[in-house]
């Protein structure tokens, strides 16, 4: 048996009818950027994440980049956040011209340490940008204490989380600003890039739509200096019917993680939820220790597909060499990177594939010295 990381294929092949119709009617009205099927797009998403304003924008690393310039995060400015994520959290603050300043993650949700922020703030710190990751909740109760504390936005990193939910409220929605990403492997996910800001504040919100758009307050007319950052009619139509679908693959999503977590803790670590935090598993992460590379090939080998995210924390990236970070600096999220692994998990994965990967994980833990 062979099992894909993830297929989003069969996502296309459920809702093709509706998609290739939709896809033409665009084709023929030529209406391509912004327009009627991102509006609507917005105010379902705005609607389900139960925020003010939602604004499209062209991909999730966009997103974060014009909520911090929107917050008025610029150079000079530091902004906290966690060296275990993928890159464009930490890029996207030194696109907006801030320091990103790291902080260590919780050695169990793999999300950043709300203990170790206060530490690393300083009289520049304005922001944290807080990464749910793997769709997993971070503790925004936590974060917004500390947030309140020293007067600091959060912008919430909802790339992976969308359909994740805290204390009863949508993740994406704590923040001054939360950002979604459509990349196609995403929990929605467009054919191309996409992204979306949600904010309940009326002033953000006119600025990102400002920002979007060239800093457009007319025609040729502008007010400030923008970006060019929008949504497809095209995306945007795709993403509102695979939409209606978000619920029911989330809920797969996580009976999948529950088969898988029944099975596997007797083996290695399996994933912690909090007890106000609902995990939408945008990925299902392992930790397998020492023998986590081992594992990694074994399962490859084996038919299973397998990848680490992320294998070098932020802090140690050549990019990023500049900031002085050293090894040793962040202990948990080195060694997250070394000993975890994601397993394959997509919504319309059968039982029998994932008890597939469990035999074979169980098989590998044993074999493997
Ligand atoms: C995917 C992702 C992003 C960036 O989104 P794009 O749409 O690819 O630009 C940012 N942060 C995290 C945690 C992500 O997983």
């Amino acid at each position: 048996m062979k099992v894909p990381l993830m297929n989003i294929n069969i996502q296309y092949e459920q809702l093709k009818e509706k998609i290739d119709k939709k896809m033409v009617e665009i084709a023929e009205s030529s209406n391509f950027v912004l327009g009627k099927e991102t509006e609507m797009l917005e105010r379902a998403i705005s609607g389900l994440c139960g925020v003010k304003f939602a604004i499209g924008v062209a991909s999730g690393t966009d997103a974060l980049i014009l909520a911090l310039s929107a917050l008025g995060i610029k150079e000079g400015d530091e902004v906290i956040t966690t060296p275990f994520t993928f890159v464009a959290t930490a890029e996207a603050i030194s696109r907006a011209g801030a320091k990103p300043v790291f902080a260590d993650i919780d050695a169990k949700t793999y999300n950043i340490d709300a203990a170790k922020i206060e530490k690393a703030v300083t009289s520049r710190t304005k922001a944290i940008i807080p990464v749910h990751l793997y769709g997993n909740p971070c503790d925004m109760d936590a974060l917004l204490e500390i947030a309140k504390k020293y007067k600091l936005k959060i912008i919430e990193d909802a790339a992976q989380a969308i359909g994740a939910v805290y204390a009863g409220r949508r993740i994406g929605s704590f923040g001054d600003a939360g950002c979604l990403s459509f990349y196609p492997s995403k929990n929605l996910g467009a054919f191309g890039d996409g992204g979306m800001i949600l904010t309940d504040n009326e002033e953000s919100a006119r600025m990102i739509k400002l920002l979007r758009i060239h800093g457009a307050i007319s025609s040729y007319r502008h007010s400030v200096i923008g970006f060019n950052s929008r949504l497809d009619n095209l995306q945007a139509a795709i993403l509102s019917i695979k939409l209606s679908k978000l619920e029911e693959w989330t809920k797969r999503r996580r009976a999948i993680a529950a088969l898988y977590n029944s099975t596997l803790k007797e083996v290695v670590a399996v994933p912690t939820e909090q007890a106000k935090g609902m995990h939408a598993y945008h990925l299902y992460v392992i930790r397998a220790g020492k023998k986590r590379d081992g594992l990694l090939d074994f399962l490859n080998k084996n038919g299973v597909e397998s990848r680490v995210y992320y294998p070098v924390p932020l802090h140690l990236q050549e990019c990023y060499r500049d900031l002085g970070y050293k090894t040793g600096d962040f202990p948990e999220a080195e060694r997250a990177s070394l000993e975890t692994i994601a397993l394959p998990l997509f919504p319309q994965m059968g039982d029998d594939q994932v008890n597939y990967v469990v035999d074979l994980v169980k098989k590998g833990i044993k074999l493997i010295k």
